[in-house]
């Protein structure tokens, strides 16, 4: 007789592998069903982050970032390397490494917490069942108490601008050129296309991003985004906004684009094309159609704020249900699940969500903008801080950006940071965990913060949102 699960899990990505771990942790009998064949053709779990999307891309965005450094900024800090050069294939291949060694690092964890890896496509059936389908077509049926489907998100195709080889490719493909193209167009100036478009920039191709939108970054602080912008421009992005790709053809090896903007029509041939308009839930089948989990239009499963479906036992969490398409979001959804199932009260504080574009300067925010708050008819104040006055930015050499905090006067608590510059990711966390905390700007006011530390910026602001920042000149006047 097979034996019965308590938890099988479908999807292997931050979401469904940190489920099965904490799963396991906590007792429960866990399988996780992973389909993904890697670029080694070897199945892999890591899903979308560790595969094609997070991972390699900073990876990728570390390597060319240290390389424009050591091209335009080792001199001013007393430093002649001489010629700088690239090995594109080389710097592709380290990412490689980092993927599959982290990737097996997954493995690893599964086997040291006696996880079952059922290789291959899950589907949910009635009466708690899985069916899972080998790489060779075979299939195997498994009981389960509990189902957690976790199976991510796949690119957003644009029928107009059909992928083709290596020449117009969705954010994996623009992960793997082994030759710097001269022209790269990308369709879509939001996170992904922003990233994808500084490596290249920064590996010397000429650099275009097409964005439909009017508003840059719509979803970011308005200061932070004019920030951005105009940082990006400066660095050579050619972000051209409300201009609608229209199609795409490839002639010759190369692409020919065509594009509205408010002037018309244009045409413009490139080397490469990167199709980055965001990407979609991917739940095509995962479940057979006699069980009716609840979707949304966009294919989404409704699920409650512990991610329970309208089925009981059956949960979705990561990529395939509401909320930013973020790793963190995933797996922190794939604990709480997990601890719930073995009767735990575990819940999730969606209003403290880190968001981070990974360019240079980064640009990082938790909570509320300015806007919102505005919107919301919320009396708040705002602190701001720029690295240019960061001792620490100053040493390194890289002062480009600000801290703006925001508190809510009426409790002096923290409702928003938003930063642009250097580490931002790394400073975000700080406000994170302020903001979990509840802390008021007070309690941040009374941390002591090391010196010299670009953390001191976010110190500063948050002084400066109580109009008594030291290293600016923002005197409070006297009631
Ligand atoms: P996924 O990671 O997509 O994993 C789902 C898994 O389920 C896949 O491995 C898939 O093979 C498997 N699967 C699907 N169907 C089945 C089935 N029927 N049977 C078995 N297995 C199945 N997010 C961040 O937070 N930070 C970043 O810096 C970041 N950078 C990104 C950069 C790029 C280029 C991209 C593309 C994405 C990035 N993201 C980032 C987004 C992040 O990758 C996703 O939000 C995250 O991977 C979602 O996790 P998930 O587990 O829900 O889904
Ligand atoms: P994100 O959702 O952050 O990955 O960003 C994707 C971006 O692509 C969004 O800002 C969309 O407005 C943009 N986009 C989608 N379709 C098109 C199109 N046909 N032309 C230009 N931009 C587009």
């Amino acid at each position: 007789m097979t034996e019965v699960y308590d938890v099988i899990v479908i999807g292997g990505g931050p979401a469904g592998y940190v489920a099965a771990i904490r799963a396991a942790q906590l007792g429960l009998k866990t399988a996780c069903v992973e389909k993904w064949i890697n670029k080694q053709d070897k199945p892999a779990l890591g899903g979308t982050c560790l595969n094609v999307g997070c991972i390699p891309s900073k990876a990728l965005l570390e390597s060319t970032e240290l390389y424009e450094t050591a091209r335009h900024n080792f001199f001013d800090l007393g430093i002649n390397v001489g010629e700088v050069s690239l090995d594109v294939p080389k710097m592709i291949g380290r990412k490689d490494k980092v993927v599959t060694e982290l990737t097996g690092g997954i493995e690893m964890l599964f086997k040291q917490n006696g996880i079952d890896w059922l290789q291959g496509t899950g589907q949910v059936l009635a009466d708690k069942q899985v069916k899972v389908t080998d790489h060779k077509g075979k299939d195997t049926i498994h009981d389960t108490e509990n189902v957690i489907i976790a199976t991510g998100s796949v690119p957003i195709e644009l029928s107009a601008t059909p992928l083709e080889g290596n020449i117009v490719v969705d954010s994996a493909g623009a992960l793997d050129w082994q030759a710097v193209p001269s022209s790269v167009c990308v369709i879509g100036a939001g996170v992904i296309g922003l990233e994808l478009g500084s490596v290249w920039r920064r590996m010397g191709s000429e650099v275009v991003l097409l964005e439909a939108q009017d508003a840059f970054l719509p979803m970011v602080d308005k200061a932070i985004a004019k920030e951005a912008q105009r940082t990006f421009a400066k660095q050579g992005l050619d972000i051209k906004l409300s201009t609608r790709v229209m199609g795409s053809t490839v002639k010759d090896g190369k692409v020919v684009v065509r594009f509205q903007d408010a002037k018309g029509e244009h045409e413009q041939t490139f080397d490469k094309l990167i199709v980055a308009v965001g990407r979609r839930a991917f739940t095509d089948n995962i479940c057979a159609s006699e069980v009716n989990v609840q979707q949304d239009e966009r294919g989404l499963f409704h699920v409650n704020e512990h991610c329970e479906t309208n089925v009981p036992g059956i949960y979705a969490i990561g990529d395939v249900v509401r909320g930013p398409m973020l790793a963190h979001k995933g797996s922190e959804e794939g604990v709480m699940v997990a601890e719930r199932i073995a009767g735990e009260n575990s819940s999730m504080n969606y209003d403290v969500m880190p968001n981070v574009i990974y360019t240079h300067p980064e640009v990082a925010w938790v909570g509320k903008t300015e806007e919102q708050l505005k919107s919301e008819g919320v009396d708040y104040q705002v602190g701001s801080f720029p690295f240019a006055a960061s001792g620490r930015a100053k040493a390194k050499g890289d002062t480009t950006g600000m801290v703006k905090i925001i508190r809510d006067k009426s409790n002096d608590r923290l409702v928003g940071a938003h930063l642009i510059g250097p580490s931002a990711s790394e400073l975000l966390a700080q406000s994170v965990l302020a903001m979990e905390f509840d802390a008021t700007i007070e309690d941040i006011a009374h941390t002591i913060h090391a010196h010299p530390t670009l953390s001191e910026a976010v110190h500063e602001a948050a002084l400066s949102a109580d109009g008594r920042a030291i290293h600016i000149g923002n005197r409070k006047k006297r009631a």
